[in-house]
């Protein structure tokens, strides 16, 4: 056993992929037409050049109910597990269990709540990612470790764990919930490897959409968004064609801080913005709200997701957070989403879409549901325009503003900026960069020097 108690021995055998013949038995035998299960399993079997068999008993379908479900349920890497979103999407596979089953979960300083959750759902991997090595691992690897010592869930450690994890054969679906530009690397390599991905994690699509998209066509890689705002648009669009849409309407609940005069937003505290009024997040993404960042890098992920010019995306405030978002087609018929703030409901569609199975989410209950508001964004949220803005410079200023935005998000957290100041810091830090060290079709390389330009200057400004 190595130090960190990955025992070779305890290496859990990749899922061997059934073969045609027992894949096609197993959807026949989970999905039986009443009262035929025997003469069509038989005949199968039979057409691919077997013995007819004399029908099984009882118990061998009963066994090979079980056997075939295993077979066919899809397996589910979730990055960023310990967060709001990973562990709603824990809950939906939990949930789901006949249909998915977890393969691996990463997290990056949580170790303790990766643990529980890892000695709960009994994943085959984990991974911190706190870019300690097995040559120097950190305390809190030590502490997972020490924490799932002989369960045999094998521990992948180093810088590049998410991304070694998400392109193994025997994972279908990457969850992708790591918050900011940490999770653009693995978000690439799922890509690269032609992963379904259940992104949620927006700045990826906000840094490097230049890359990811054009990366996920190349290898047959299917995107499909958990931001509730775009997973609406998403499940909207089964009804129409993307040259069919007119405009789409992204709703925001307008934050905190709605109906505050601009002078009192300025001032606006730590915990005044970290109390949304609708939906239950992560900080970073909760201030993101209250400043309409998070709507400005929206923006910037509906035009990369869905291939859209500026001037085909608008932003309506909702507070009443019922539609998720909206398409106006050609045609003038708008088709909204709608639903309770519940992120299972976009996480489950990411994972079964096209399809739709039971839910475990909260229900809208029209009973109570007295009035639904619209109001357009004024200028006390001037983050808006950013996003707008990075759409038509396109190049490196995505992963400008996300950068600037993550640090100023940060510092305000810290208490070391006013709120007011957050998206001024992020607008002068875009205007140096127009100024000098813009690259308009940048590398991967170029993105990441950006980005990292971004974050010093936005400490030092
Ligand atoms: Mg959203």
């Amino acid at each position: 056993m190595d130090v960190l108690g990955r025992n070779p021995e305890s290496r859990v055998l990749p899922t061997v992929p059934p073969s045609p013949v027992l894949r096609r038995e197993a959807q026949l035998v989970d999905k039986p037409p009443p009262g035929k299960v025997r003469f069509k399993v038989c005949q199968m079997l039979t057409t691919e050049g077997f013995i007819l068999m004399p029908a099984p008993s009882t118990a061998v379908r009963t066994a090979r109910r079980s056997t075939a479900r295993k077979a066919t349920r899809r397996s589910v890497c979730i990055l960023g597990a310990t967060g709001s979103i990973g562990t709603n999407a824990i809950n939906v596979c939990t949930h789901l269990k006949d249909q998915f089953e977890i393969h691996s979960l990463t997290a990056c300083t949580s170790w303790k709540k990766l643990s529980e959750q890892s000695l709960e759902v009994r994943p085959k991997m984990v991974a911190l990612n706190d870019k300690s090595s097995i040559a120097k691992p950190s305390e809190n690897l030590r502490a997972l470790r020490d924490q799932l010592l002989g369960t045999g869930i094998e521990m992948v450690v180093g810088p590049h764990a998410m991304e070694e994890i998400v392109v193994r054969d025997d994972v279908d679906i990457v969850v992708a919930a790591v918050v900011g530009a940490a999770g653009l690397a693995p978000c690439i390599a799922a890509a690269r490897a032609g992963k379904t991905i259940a992104l949620a994690n927006k700045e990826a699509l906000v840094v490097a959409g230049s890359i990811v998209m054009p990366t996920a066509r190349k290898h047959g890689a299917t995107i499909v968004p958990v931001d509730s705002e775009h997973s609406a648009i998403y499940q909207a669009l089964r009804s129409g064609e993307g040259k069919e849409i007119k405009k789409i309407i992204l709703t925001a609940s307008g934050g905190p801080f709605r109906t505050w005069p601009k002078a009192k937003i300025r001032h606006a505290t730590v915990d005044q913005a970290l109390a949304h009024p609708n939906w239950k997040m992560g900080p970073k993404i909760t201030i993101d709200s209250a400043t309409m960042m998070n709507k400005a890098l929206e923006i910037i992920e509906a035009h990369w997701l869905f291939g859209l010019p500026p001037e085909k995306i608008e932003v309506l405030i909702h507070p009443q957070s019922i539609i998720h978002s909206m398409i106006e087609f050609v045609d003038g018929s708008v088709i909204a989403q709608l639903g309770t703030p519940d992120m299972r409901t976009p996480i489950q569609y990411a994972l079964t879409h096209p399809n739709r199975v039971n839910g475990c989410s909260t229900r809208l209950d029209w009973t109570k549901i007295r009035e639904m508001t619209f109001e357009q964004p004024d200028d006390r949220f001037p983050a808006l325009q950013l996003g707008f803005e990075v759409i038509r410079l396109g190049g490196t200023s995505g992963a400008v503003v996300n950068a600037a935005n993550e640090i100023a998000n940060e510092m305000f957290r810290e208490g070391n900026l006013l709120f007011g100041e957050i998206v001024e810091k992020v607008e002068e830090v875009l205007r140096r960069h127009k100024k000098s060290g813009f690259v308009k079709s940048p590398t991967l390389e170029q993105l990441l020097a950006a980005d990292t330009w971004a974050r010093k200057e936005t400490k030092n400004l």
